[in-house]
């Protein structure tokens, strides 16, 4: 087979040399519960509390606001779900968009099961939500909570989080964002934001997977979602993924100190790309907002084929891609994000997105893009769809 050329980043990344190197010791040397009254146990609370004033510094906040979770999907069930079902939020409303992670939606989704109105917020043609749309859907009742993400895994569209923010605290609601995309990508002071919790997960920047943080604003009261010990002062229990949260400390060290740099180089790849697909291969579109967007993310539409069918050639020279979201993919169903921003069933299901790296080179981007339209004039000229 091919040499591998891996661009589904925002699916995943691998493990920084250097931040697996930081975790090691972590699983045989020392190895305690950092719960245990003993020195082998003790040793590793220094190591929690290095990685929590990481994460903090690295987002602008305090020590204390810091919790670690197992990644994005708890980071966003705890945060709606600890708002929600407080006693003086029963009655309120959540509000939300159309183009969350599943993570958010499908928590909205049960919410709605029991008994809450939740509120869908749509988007504009480039995924924007914007704070006009939110201040008219805070008009009607009383909201408790809103949740929009940061930046969008599918098509990479940043949001306006301070506007949304603001928005939201002007009729009374928390606000939450979901930036597990945006670490790494775009730089987050919480305390400039003003928002009120955010979740993030290493494993989208070059960390280790089933670990994640959320920021939690000094004075907002959270239910907890996991019950049991004492760790995290008493509002997460369970103990402690030490080599995980090692390793999400050191990531989002190197993250932050590296980010100018690499959303430059990123920057220049997918500016580079997307020129290249649209010029090379006719009846294509770029999904997402043309600047505003991710550094690393590529989402266009290639009209008359299947977004899957590419996948596969792709994947059988040695291409990773994804086609809209990897967590729907198995599936049948559009994307529901591009079906938010108004693309036909048709052209959604022709539709790839390569996230790129900071390990990806001109060169493979080149080559992508080169074996991508040999892939194209093969599948159109066996599509009944299209007619040259
Ligand atoms: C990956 C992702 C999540 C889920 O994070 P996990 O750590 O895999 O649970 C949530 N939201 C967004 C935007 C993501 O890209």
């Amino acid at each position: 087979m091919a040499k591998t050329i891996y661009m589904d980043h925002a699916a995943t990344t691998p493990v920084a040399e250097a931040v697996a190197q930081k975790m090691l010791p972590y699983f045989t040397q020392s190895f305690g519960n950092p719960s245990s009254i003993h020195h082998v146990g003790r040793a590793n609370r220094a190591a929690l509390d290095n990685a929590r004033a990481q994460v903090a510094k690295a987002l602008g906040a305090a020590n204390d606001e810091i919790f670690f979770t197992s990644g994005g999907s708890e980071g966003d069930n705890w945060a709606i779900k600890g708002v929600m079902l407080r006693d003086v939020n029963r009655g309120k409303k959540f509000i939300t968009t159309n183009i969350e992670h599943h993570a958010v939606l499908h928590t909205g989704a049960w919410l709605e099961k029991h008994g809450y109105e939740v509120i869908y917020l749509p988007v504009n043609e480039y995924g924007v939500v914007t704070p006009d749309v939110l201040e008219a859907a805070m008009g009607e009742g009383d909201t408790a909570l809103v949740s929009i993400m940061f930046a969008n895994n599918e098509i990479g569209t940043i949001e306006p989080i301070k506007e949304l923010a603001e928005v939201a605290h002007r009729h009374g609601a928390l606000f939450h964002t979901d930036a597990v995309q945006a670490i790494g990508a775009v730089a987050i002071d919480v305390k400039a934001l003003n928002v009120d919790m955010l979740s993030l997960s290493a494993h989208k920047f070059y960390g280790p997977k089933g670990v994640g943080a959320m920021y939690v604003r000094k004075g907002v009261y959270l239910e907890n979602l996991i019950e049991g010990g004492a760790q995290e002062r008493g509002k997460r229990a369970g103990t402690e993924n030490i080599p995980g949260i090692v390793g999400l400390g050191a990531a989002i060290e190197l993250a932050t100190e590296n980010l100018e740099k690499n959303a430059a180089y990123l920057t220049s790849l997918r500016d580079d790309m997307i020129a290249q697909l649209l010029e090379k291969i006719p009846h294509t579109r770029l999904n997402g907002h043309p600047t505003d967007r991710l550094p690393a993310n590529v989402n266009v539409s290639i009209e008359y084929i299947e977004g899957e069918s590419m996948l596969i050639l792709l994947d059988q020279n040695g291409i990773c891609a994804s086609s809209g979201s990897a967590c729907t993919s198995g599936s049948l169903d559009p994307s529901h994000v591009l079906l938010a921003i108004g693309l036909p069933h048709e052209v959604a299901h022709g539709s790839l997105r390569f996230s790129l790296g900071i390990h990806n080179t001109k060169e493979e981007v080149d080559q992508v893009v080169e074996l991508l339209v040999k892939i194209v004039e093969r599948l159109r000229a066996m599509s009944p769809l299209y007619h040259a």
